[in-house]
């Protein structure tokens, strides 16, 4: 048999194929600038090639072959089949609550650590917050005195100008953005000017499968990388307001309002080559960018459903009502990961979150199992890297304020920000979920969406192929971090920045 033609031909083309990926990986590896991946998958292309030799010169190998194929060929297919009852149902943003959900505590967005640093020590608010919670007072007071959430932004890179100000830049846009977050027909300080009283108060009659589709779409065009829909549980939103802007202190404390029915929830990717060189300021200039993104994306669709006769009002970085990963998760944009971040669909933890309520209705989305909860159970990466230990590295999840998860230790993480000047986003980077969105990577996420066999041992093969530790790489080719103080005169930022 094995001198067989059509036995030589399948034995070719399947090693081909192997081939074939084994090259595309290396490719795609020298692409991302991995270390170790490349080396070992062109030693794999190396290997199958002189396997094509030996199937054509070396008659008696072809059966030795033929089973080492074989059985790849067989894993590989393992890992395509669901196994029975598996992947599990969906898990909403509710199914994270422990038992009945009686435990559960609204977040109050006063505890946040970003309202904590931004709290002006000269007002009453302050004396009142830190009567209620003593235990915060010495930590928070230290923590205010290194600046704001990013301390003295930049300063890992010597604060180099051109990064900061790209930073400062684009984070001005929300700030721009803010306060037309709400969009009201019936208020004339929230209707378009281009718009009379009396043809914005009359509500387009749009069925909400056709409006949804529209939203969706006008979303993507605006710039969205992922747009889901969901009703909105009013146990995500903040309890109370605490972040303040526009220094609007009266407001700090005040009960946040029932939310609308619906929210369209929108995410947008941050770049992986960006990202890569985390925790040096590329990093912190996407996110920057990306927050830029979500408010400009955002306004306008509130602006929109505005314009349609509906209410609306967008949340982005200076107009947060409630918590978007929940909201995320229920418009079927992805799942919890271990680090408390969203692992969205395609892109990993590597978006930032944004939405917009409304009361027009809407179809909303599902839930959906990408298979993160078994491979975080597993995968510890982010924790492994993370240089303040602020995320747990337990396999088990823990109950905190009713919900049944990994929780981040926010002061700690926080803490390291205001060390280095950047949002660090070491956990984002290293995860492998936040791997580019190109063919290898997809076939794998395909994968892990099917089999649960693959959830628990794609882990494994992570840390072979990309090591364990995080290593910043060098991002874009014109977006240097030079190390050291390299411009003098650099601005800091404001407290609220
Ligand atoms: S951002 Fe950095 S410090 Fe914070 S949890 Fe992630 S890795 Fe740790
Ligand atoms: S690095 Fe690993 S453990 Fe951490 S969130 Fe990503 S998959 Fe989960």
């Amino acid at each position: 048999m094995s001198n067989s033609p059509t036995f030589i031909w399948i034995l070719s083309l399947v090693n081909l194929g192997i081939i074939g990926m084994a090259a595309l990986f290396t490719y795609e590896s020298i692409r991302e600038e991995e270390p170790r991946a490349p080396k070992l998958a062109a030693t794999a292309t190396a290997l199958h090639l002189l396997l094509a030799v030996f199937i054509l010169a070396w008659p008696s190998s072809r059966v030795f072959i033929a089973w080492y194929l074989g059985i790849g060929l067989a894993l590989q297919v393992v890992f395509l089949i669901p196994i029975k009852g598996r992947p599990a149902r969906p898990m909403s943003a509710s199914d994270y609550l422990y038992g009945d959900g009686s435990d559960f505590i609204p977040a109050d967005e006063r505890d946040t650590v970003f309202s904590r640093n931004t709290m002006r020590t000269d007002l009453k608010q302050y004396e009142t917050y830190y009567r209620e919670h003593p235990e915060k007072k010495a930590c928070d007071d230290k923590r205010r005195k290194r600046g704001g959430p990013l301390g003295k932004p930049g300063s890992i890179d010597g604060r180099y100008r051109p990064n900061v100000s790209m930073l400062v830049s684009s984070i001005d846009f929300p700030v721009m953005l803010g306060d037309k977050a709400t969009a009201d027909p019936k208020s004339a300080a929230h209707r378009s000017h281009f718009l009379k009283k009396e043809d914005a108060e009359i509500r387009a009659k749009v069925d909400p499968a056709k409006a949804t589709k529209i939203v969706k779409n006008w979303a993507k065009h605006l710039g969205a990388d992922l747009v889901g829909v969901c009703k909105i549980d009013p146990r995500w939103v903040y309890s109370h307001r605490g972040r303040i802007h526009y220094n609007d202190w009266e407001n700090w404390g005040k009960e946040i309002a029932e939310p609308l029915p619906y929210a369209v929830v929108v995410a947008t990717e941050m770049d992986y080559d960006m990202v890569r060189s985390a925790p040096h300021t590329p990093t912190m200039v996407e996110s920057g960018y990306n927050y830029a993104r979500g408010a400009y994306i955002t306004t306008i669709l509130s602006r929109w459903f505005g314009a349609m006769g509906y209410k609306a009002v967008a949340q982005h970085s200076r107009h947060y009502e409630m918590l978007m990963v929940p909201l995320a998760i229920d418009a079927g944009l992805g799942e919890l990961g271990r680090f408390g971040y969203l692992m969205a669909d395609k892109f990993g933890p590597r978006v930032r979150l944004f939405a917009v309520q409304t009361d027009m209705p809407l179809v909303p989305d599902k839930p959906i199992d990408m298979g993160a909860q078994k491979f975080c159970e597993i995968c510890v990466k982010c924790g492994e890297s993370c240089p303040s230990k602020s995320i747990p590295l337990e396999r088990n999840k823990k109950i905190d304020r009713g919900i049944e998860r990994w929780t981040l230790k926010a002061e700690t993480c926080f803490e390291y920000w205001g060390k280095i000047g950047t949002d660090c986003c070491i956990c984002m980077a290293i995860c492998p979920f936040s791997r580019p969105n190109r063919p290898i990577h997809r076939f794998v996420r395909f994968m892990l969406r099917r089999s649960y066999l693959a959830r628990i041992v794609f882990p494994y093969i992570d840390n072979i192929l990309y090591g364990r530790r995080w290593k910043p790489r060098k991002a874009l080719d014109w977006m240097d971090y030079p190390k050291g103080r390299t411009l003098e005169e650099v601005p800091v930022f404001k407290a609220d920045a």
